[in-house]
């Protein structure tokens, strides 16, 4: 096997172009009735085919078999034209044009010029291939616009981009005059499909649960599957592709260490989290693979937890995670994938990923479990109907806000600055509840969980009004005691909303870029301050949350327009669950209302 499988097997038609066939199709039947537009725009995340896609459009329309009657608009992929626009040599008519590298007016301009020329024969199209699109600049885009506004006779323009909607923004004229398509992403599962084609082809023998592990590290692109595989098959002689050579040539992390890492997760055992995530960064594990793992485990657990099969995961991992299926509740993991997903884009910037993975895990451990409510009115028994249940536990309060997950213990916090009072970390009473719950199924009737745990839980939390009267002793209070960036901070910050949890949500003007970049560990500790001070002041223990996206609160420290916290979760839900189909429906499923 000497060519690279990518390449080998790079589409020669749309017939072959994986996944994608509700575009290929609209495109060979254009080709085939002649009515090709002058631009298109092909929108997709990465590894998806647009350029594949791109190249053959340009095969199919300079094919020199072109109008015979069986290729009904496909190229032949074989005669000497195809072949070469096949293979990317230089062809006089297909131009591919990398945007990241030309963004500039003079290439545009030249670009343009360029157009003018005539295709090389009378049968023949000029195609524009510009990959990463998103990357013109404005000039770029408005040279475009006069070419697409009077396009020469057969010149074909291909926009391939991850990022439509910064063209939107820069380039609105240019899209109304192109032709639209948005890619799919291409799932493990028909990645798998295909690696499983084209190892048969090769004569490879390969196990299922391989594939599976390749088409996860693929990560949806289907040439990056099929390069890890070239990868695989370079890592010793020959033979099958198996497991332990996949996990050997790209470095991957055996199942059972995510699986390590969920049980100390939900047997709370924190402590344990630190070597155990010194042990993987000993043996020079990526720490983003990790997370990822861990999303993707997380995911699955849900799935299962939603009576969902994880279809993408080999069958072992998934009888593992049946095997723990309810030991933590649905709406615990959408919180944890919540978490999670909210660290990810920092994560990757981040200098500190040992630091900070293990301040999610060790929050992941100390959550404070819900408990449900069948499992909760069992605890109580049946016949105490007049005594309330401790906590009224809905769909709604099930999946608290992340102000219930308790803060990053001080153990992990970087001394940033000087350590503000330690915020009260939320007592694990549910998990006292659940476990007399489960003592009442063996043995009822049970003791209720402590009355006092109780009556402090319905304690309902002060008023805003109530908040807003004491802010100004609370930043007296902070000022006075004069921490650096603490004072300050109090300053920015403005009591937005109580919610009925106990969340304190404050917000600060966007404009302020010192609080949005501060440290997490600096903010932890300014919010930790305040709470301690909080409490001082008035006696109410709130749990503080400072929000980027509210307004700005104007002079007088009153928000110019409350944009309520209510808003900011749900713009965040809507951002988390376009990215996750799964999560939608999780949401859907239990009815919930996310919080943060
Ligand atoms: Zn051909």
């Amino acid at each position: 096997m000497s060519l690279a499988l990518a390449r080998k097997y790079r589409p020669r038609n749309f017939a072959t172009v994986a996944v994608q066939s509700h575009v290929a199709n609209t495109l060979k039947g254009a080709i085939a009735r002649g009515r090709v537009a002058h631009g298109y725009l092909l929108c997709g995340p990465r590894g998806t085919g647009k350029t594949t896609l791109a190249r053959v459009l340009a095969m199919a329309l300079n094919c020199e078999r072109r109008g015979e009657p069986e290729l009904q608009g496909e190229p032949c992929g074989f005669c000497s034209s195809c072949d070469r626009i096949w293979s990317g040599s230089t062809s006089l008519d297909v131009v591919e044009i990398d945007a990241a590298s030309n963004r500039g007016v003079d290439d545009a301009r030249e670009l343009r010029e360029r157009a003018m020329y005539a295709p090389s024969g009378d049968d023949r199209y000029k195609v524009y291939i510009v990959d990463e699109a998103h990357m013109l600049t404005r000039e770029a885009w408005n040279t475009l616009l006069k070419v697409l506004e009077e396009p020469p006779p057969r010149v074909v323009f291909v926009f391939a981009t991850t990022e439509p909607q910064k063209i939107a923004q820069m380039a609105a004229p240019v899209l109304s005059r192109l032709q639209r398509f948005d890619l799919k992403r291409i799932g493990p599962v028909e990645i798998r499909e295909r690696l499983a084609i084209v190892l048969a082809d090769e004569h490879v023998e390969f196990e299922e649960e391989a594939l599976g592990m390749i088409a996860r590290a693929a990560d949806g692109g289907l040439r990056d599957a099929l390069s890890l595989t070239d990868q695989v098959l370079s890592l010793g002689e020959s033979g099958a592709v198996t497991t332990e050579r996949v996990r050997a040539a790209l470095g991957l992390i055996p199942d059972d260490e995510f699986l390590a890492l969920l049980d100390l997760v939900t047997e709370r055992r924190a402590a344990e989290l630190f070597p155990a995530v010194q042990r993987l960064a000993d043996a020079g594990v990526d720490f983003t693979l990790i997370l990822n793992g861990l999303g993707d485990l997380l995911r699955a657990q849900l799935a299962i937890a939603l009576g969902g099969t994880p279809t993408e995961l080999p069958e072992r991992l998934r009888a593992a995670l049946a095997e723990r299926a309810g030991r933590v509740s649905a709406g615990d993991l959408l919180r944890m994938l919540h978490a999670l997903l909210e660290m990810e884009p920092i994560f990757r910037r981040s200098g500190q990923p040992q630091l900070m993975l293990e301040t999610l895990l060790v929050r992941f451990a100390l959550l404070d479990r819900t408990v449900e409510l069948e499992e909760v009115l069992r605890g109580f028994g049946e016949g105490t109907r007049d005594d309330p249940p401790p906590r009224r536990v809905t769909a709604e309060s099930r999946v608290a806000s992340a102000h219930a997950l308790p803060p990053a213990p001080p153990a992990v916090v970087a001394p940033a600055i000087e350590r503000a009072p330690a915020p009260p970390i939320p007592r694990p009473a549910t998990q006292q509840v659940a476990q007399a719950a489960a003592a009442a199924q063996m043995a009822p009737p049970p003791a209720p969980a402590p009355r006092a745990e109780r009556t402090a839980r319905i304690a309902p939390p002060p008023s805003l009004d109530t908040v807003l009267e004491q802010w100004t002793d609370v930043g007296e209070m902070i000022r006075r005691n004069g921490r650096g960036m603490v004072a300050q901070a109090v300053q920015w910050l403005r009591p937005l909303e109580v919610t009925p949890h106990g969340g304190l949500i404050l917000g600060y003007a966007p404009s302020n870029d010192t609080w949005a970049r501060a440290a997490e560990s600096a903010r932890a500790d300014i919010l930790a301050a305040i709470q301690g001070c909080f409490e001082g002041v008035t006696g109410f223990s709130l749990r503080a949350h400072a929000e980027s996206a509210v307004a700005a609160p104007d002079a007088d420290g009153i928000p110019t327009r409350r944009i309520t916290a209510h808003d900011v979760q749900k713009e965040r839900l809507d951002a988390l669950t376009a990215r996750d189909p799964l999560l939608e429906a999780a949401v859907l499923a239990l009815d919930l209302e996310l919080r943060d």
